[in-house]
């Protein structure tokens, strides 16, 4: 702003138009004679207010404020002068309009320099007494000293006037200033008087409410009664915290009613102050936070979400659980249970439907389950074709066996999708909430309890049980274990005699090789770990060593005067999924030094289910190697014809389960009877498994079957064992019927 525009908004601020300063004259009582005596002095006062100024300015030096402004030489210089001129103009006048603008814009520039009041006025009194003094030298002009009195008394009136209007102004322009930040803030303002308990508002305050801040009464009522219920003791801590320190400033969000009961978010914040009372008010802003709320919440909802199903998620589940958990420790709680669900096969439908189908049947089935549950309860999905059941408030834990069931019923149901229908299941798991759970301990229960009705067979449902963990603990042991048996070489091998029962003799013609593994001092039978060695992979390699072992011995055995021993060695599927399993075999027989015709790999029924198409080549190509293919435990299994004819098979082994039976269960005899006619009218080699008494023996005779093993004849030995027994001294074991091995004192530790 140039400064004549502020001069004539200083003299419009203080109202100095002609009559003001008229009227200011009048009440000084000035006359015209004032002026004619005043300039009559004019030049006599020269000469002494310039030696005054000099000393105007040492003085003024002599304290800090003024000191500071004055310290260059220069401003000094220019402030000396104009010190001069402003005295000439008061003796020597004229004092019009022209002359209080000169005293205004004087005011101006000391104001804005930073020159105070008190020293301008100070400055005066020295100056009034220098003139004093000096110009009256102990014969005072009365008259005179009058007239200048009121010149210096209307020159302070306007420096009074600048200065206070200045402040008027800056005070003014700093309100406007904040009014302005304000509205630009779209903020409600409010002070409370703690002591008082009055509180003031804005109006922009009241507004977001839909209020008119005049209906508002002026206690903090009318603030707090208005917090939503929820919300207002963990307001009043904030503010507590606050006034007594503990939070540097008050900073909280919470719901207040609108006007038409609706609760708005808004966001306080303030900071209190102590008068010297001791008395304490808070002053602060309140805003509108609602839009960022509805965004959070969104947000919050989007991550606890699944997008497909519109079911809660596994972050969903992670605050429902501790809930649940919680509520059980409150007397009279009723029982609550957690159902984890998992699809049979569901990858299945998404490889072959594609995953669009895939997702509507996840849709579909989120949908079924839902429908199984009560108000109250909560499914989630825990992710893929996983889900997690909530079961609260239930009479008892079977309870949530019928919830299973009834999901399992409506999972069944057939499901028409694009036009094919799909028949899907699904296994599940149940564990009764224990208030003093961890929820990951229920998870992992429930995922047990599933993990036990997979195993069991699919489309059921299992409970969670101490034994299982027990068990769950054991295998884990084992596993671990077992990943480090074949590096430390703790496998062995051990051989069961298979004979040659034509007629009235028995003779060794093969051995079975079975794998123990000597674990510390216990051996561990095959079924205890072959499955987790399937499951780990690890049967690939243990595999390897079994067959390589297995054909190195028997060999040694050739050559130790059994030239036509065979060796047996059971094959798990992955083994004949492996890539080049022909290739590493022939590999093992060149090695070993063994024929290929002297080995005979038993696979079961369920291994040549898997992959039909990949298991055929595989066994094609062994056969035409030579090696000769049994169908182990049959009878057991699907007992298909259908595979008797498709793969190259050779020898068929009858179950032990039949030979059990066998002669005194009519049907277990049938059975075994048409097993044995079934292979040998395919132009199969039948071994019966399991002869453990003579009429077992004597039964497979009758029915025309050659081979066989069994206890009757020997456990599985070790190595050296069956050496000692069968091959040392062949004509002793092994061509008698009766030196069989005792029941009752198995040769195998
Ligand atoms: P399997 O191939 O059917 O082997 C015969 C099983 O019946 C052996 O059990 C044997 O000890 C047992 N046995 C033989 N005669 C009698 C008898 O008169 N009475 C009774 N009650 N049992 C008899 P083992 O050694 O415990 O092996 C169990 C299964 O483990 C085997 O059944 C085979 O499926 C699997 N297995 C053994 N070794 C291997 C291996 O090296 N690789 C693979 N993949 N599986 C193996
Ligand atoms: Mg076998
Ligand atoms: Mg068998």
């Amino acid at each position: 702003m140039g400064s004549a525009t502020a001069l004539d908004e200083l003299i419009q601020r203080i109202g100095l138009n002609r009559q003001e300063i008229h009227q200011r004259r009048n009440l000084l009582d000035w006359q015209s004679s004032d002026a004619d005596c005043l300039n009559a002095a004019a030049d006599s006062v020269s000469s002494i207010q310039q030696a005054f100024t000099e000393r105007l300015y040492q003085h003024l030096e002599r304290f800090p404020g003024p000191a500071s402004l004055i310290s260059n030489a220069s401003t000094l210089q220019r402030l000396k002068h104009s010190q001069q001129a402003y005295y000439q103009r008061l003796w020597r006048g004229p004092y019009d309009a022209d002359y209080v603008a000169s005293r205004l814009r004087i005011g101006l520039v000391h104001q804005l320099a930073g020159i105070e009041l008190k020293w301008y006025l100070a400055g005066y009194r020295l100056y009034l007494d220098e003139i004093l003094t000096a110009l009256f030298d102990g014969h005072p002009n009365q008259a005179m000293y009058a007239s200048l009195l009121k010149a210096v008394f209307f020159d302070m009136t306007l420096a009074i006037d600048t200065y206070s209007a200045a402040q008027r102004k800056a005070l003014e322009d700093s309100e406007a200033r904040f009014a302005r930040a304000l509205r630009g803030a779209n903020d409600g303002v409010w002070d409370w008087h703690l002591g008082h308990d009055r509180l003031y508002v804005s109006t922009r305050w009241a507004a977001m409410l839909g209020l008119d801040r005049d209906s508002l009464g002026e206690s903090s009522a009318s603030w707090l009664n208005r917090v939503h219920p929820d919300d207002l003791p963990a307001l009043r801590q904030a503010i507590e915290a606050h006034r007594s320190g503990n939070s540097p400033l008050l900073h909280h969000e919470y719901r207040i009613r609108c006007s038409n009961g609706d609760y708005l978010w808004v966001l306080a914040r303030g900071v209190v102050e102590t008068d010297a009372s001791g008395q304490q008010r808070i002053a602060g802003s309140q805003s509108d936070i609602s839009a960022r709320k509805a965004i959070e919440q969104q947000l919050l909802h989007a991550a606890r979400h699944d997008p497909l199903t519109g079911l809660g998620n596994r972050l969903r589940l992670d605050e429902l659980l501790p809930q649940a958990l919680q509520q059980l420790n409150h007397s009279g709680a009723r029982e609550a249970a957690l159902l984890f669900i998992d699809l049979d096969r569901f990858k299945l439908i998404n490889d072959s439907l594609g995953h669009n189908c895939g997702d509507q049947v996840l849709i579909e089935v989120s949908r079924r389950l839902t429908h199984c549950l009560r108000p109250g309860d909560h499914l989630c999905r825990f992710g893929g074709d996983e889900f997690v059941v909530l079961l609260t408030d239930l009479a008892c834990t079977e309870d949530a066996e019928q919830v299973a069931q009834r999901m399992l019923d409506s999972l069944h149901l057939p499901l028409h999708l694009a036009g094919q229908t799909l028949v899907i299941s699904a296994s599940i798991g149940i564990t009764a909430l224990q208030p003093s759970d961890a929820s990951q301990d229920a998870l992992q229960a429930a995922d047990l309890a599933l993990y036990q009705a997979k195993q069991a067979g699919k489309a059921q449902f299992a409970r969670f049980s101490e034994e299982l963990q027990v068990n769950a603990h054991y295998q884990l042991e084992l596993q671990s274990a077992l990943s480090q048996a074949l590096a430390r070489d703790e496998f062995v091998l051990h051989f069961q005699p298979i004979l040659c029962i034509e007629q009235h003799s028995t003779r060794i013609v093969g051995v079975e090789a079975l794998l123990r593994w000597q674990r510390g001092t216990t051996l561990v039978p095959p079924l205890d770990f072959i499955a987790s060695l399937e499951d780990s992979g690890d049967i690939v390699s243990v595999g390897d060593w079994v067959l390589s072992q297995a054909c190195r011995q028997v060999r040694t055995w050739q050559l130790a005067g059994q030239p036509h021993l065979h060796c047996a060695v059971n094959l798990s599927s992955r083994q004949l999924l492996q890539e080049n399993f022909v290739g590493r075999l022939s590999e093992i027989l060149h090695d070993s030094g063994l024929a290929a015709t002297d080995l005979i790999l038993e696979i079961t029924e369920s291994q040549l289910l898997e992959d039909s198409t990949a298991t055929l080549i595989t066994l094609r190509a062994l056969a035409s190697l030579g090696v000769r293919l049994a169908l182990d435990d049959f009878g057991t299994g699907y007992s298909s014809l259908g595979y008797l004819k498709r793969f190259p098979l050779h020898i068929l082994k009858v179950d032990r389960s039949f030979i059990s039976g066998a002669p005194e269960n009519a049907e277990l005899t049938a059975i075994s009877r048409a097993i044995i006619g079934l292979g040998q009218s395919l132009g199969l080699e039948v071994v019966a498994e399991g002869v453990e008494r003579a009429d077992h023996l004597d039964f497979l005779r009758a029915q025309g079957c050659h081979m066989a093993q069994g206890y009757w004849f020997s456990r599985p030995l070790s190595a050296t064992e069956l050496h000692h027994q069968f091959i040392a001294a062949p004509d002793e074991r092994c061509t008698t019927s009766t030196s069989h091995a005792s029941l009752e004192e198995p040769t195998e530790q």
